[in-house]
């Protein structure tokens, strides 16, 4: 199947009519025969409700046809908002019985991150495709045992990072893969926000593995590798408290730099104290821009010669219907969970960085 969208991501990655294409960014066609693949969301946090099942209703390759809670009152709402029968709805206890699900597909993980590991894996043993949300897992060791046990029964694994379907983020790789600007020198890549209540999972260092860094960081890193072309080499790192109690378990405002092959270097930054949300690109000749750059939409990008723009885009559902896609063809995931290994390694270098004051080289 050859889609309109196939056509027009090829087009603009080769930089070529981008603009006038993006009137057909939309439109993924159900090959005949086909039915739409059903995903079933685990977790119904601010997520799922707000951006995935909202998108899914856009999608149109794939639609929501499940959901699995640990919170009944959630159930009502959920299945007359979005139409789903009730004997697709789970719980955390009775969750493996999806196997029987003929009506389920893909199954989507979007729980607090300590979980994405126990049910990635429970959901590849059903016999389901899983998208996993970010950060992949907690630890290097858990995202190599979800890798595994997707090949082990033959099934594909994602992680959602959206990103990767973007066409302002599409636009920022075409620059660097097609040296418009010469060799890169230098990236600056920062995420971060206040966070609010401190009695939340992303301040538990348990449930959330880490602070920013896991939450809002990861995209810097992601930012830095798919920015670049490159993988980075070694880190160095340095935290830092206000004292506030909020971040008694996990680190506050972090920085780190990610050294990469020839030279360049780049400096990020992460916090959970102050808003911040930037890629910059220096290159030989030029630079190019993305500030605010990592939320759902709302970006603005610059090159040193000019503005980089493009109409609204559904991320969520533009990475839904990518990844429905390819497994209607039998192809392997653009975003697969060797993507979420690498950040893991990488994340796991930068608290070893941070922790021990010294250079900590990623293997
Ligand atoms: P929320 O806190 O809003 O929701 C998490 C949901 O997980 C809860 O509503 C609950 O759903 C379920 N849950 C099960 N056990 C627990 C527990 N012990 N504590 C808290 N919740 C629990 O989180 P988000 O939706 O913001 O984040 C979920 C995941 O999605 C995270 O991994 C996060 O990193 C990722 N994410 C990704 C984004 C992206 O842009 N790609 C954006 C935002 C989040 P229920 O009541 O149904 O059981």
């Amino acid at each position: 199947m050859e889609t309109n969208r196939r056509k027009f991501l090829g087009q603009f990655g080769a930089g070529v009519g981008a603009l006038s294409m993006l009137g057909s960014l939309d439109t993924y066609a159900l090959p005949e025969n086909t039915k739409k693949l059903g995903i079933a969301l685990v977790g119904l946090g601010s997520y799922s409700e707000f951006q995935l099942a909202p998108a899914l209703q856009q999608t149109k390759l794939c639609q929501l046809t499940g959901i699995v809670t640990g919170t009944p009152a959630k159930v009502d709402k959920w299945v007359s908002k979005f139409k789903i029968d009730k004997k697709n709805v789970y719980t955390y206890e009775n969750f493996d019985k999806i196997k029987d699900n003929e009506n389920i597909d893909i199954v989507y993980v979007v729980l607090p991150n300590s979980m994405h590991h126990e049910f990635t894996i429970r959901a590849l043993k059903a016999g389901k495709h899983v998208i996993c949300e970010k950060p992949m897992a907690n630890t290097v060791k858990e995202c190599e045992e979800m890798i595994a046990t997707a090949k082990q029964v033959g099934k594909q694994l994602s992680v959602g990072y959206r990103l990767h379907f973007d066409p302002y983020h599409l636009e920022i790789r075409r620059l660097t893969a097609e040296k418009t600007y010469g060799n890169l020198m230098h990236i600056e890549a920062n995420f971060g926000f206040g966070i609010g209540d401190p009695t939340q999972w992303r301040l538990n260092k348990k449930l959330a593995g880490g602070g920013p860094l896991m939450d809002v960081g990861i995209y810097a890193i992601q930012a830095t590798r798919y920015g670049s072309g490159l993988e980075p080499l070694a880190v160095t790192a340095q935290q830092f408290k206000t004292g506030n109690p909020k971040f008694k378990e996990v680190e506050e405002t972090l920085l780190f730099q990610l050294e990469y092959p020839n030279g360049l270097v780049a400096n990020c930054a992460t916090s959970y104290a102050f808003y911040i949300e930037k890629l910059k690109i220096y290159a030989e000749k030029g630079f190019y821009e993305l500030s605010p750059a990592y939320g759902y939409g709302g970006f603005k990008g610059r090159t040193s010669e000019k503005e980089i723009s493009y109409p609204a885009f559904n991320q969520q559902a533009a990475q839904m219907d990518g990844f429905a896609d390819c497994l209607i063809q039998n192809k392997p995931t653009k975003v697969g969970g060797s993507e979420g290994l690498q950040d893991m390694k990488i994340i796991e270098a930068i608290y070893k960085a941070m922790e021990t004051g010294q250079k900590v080289e990623i293997k």
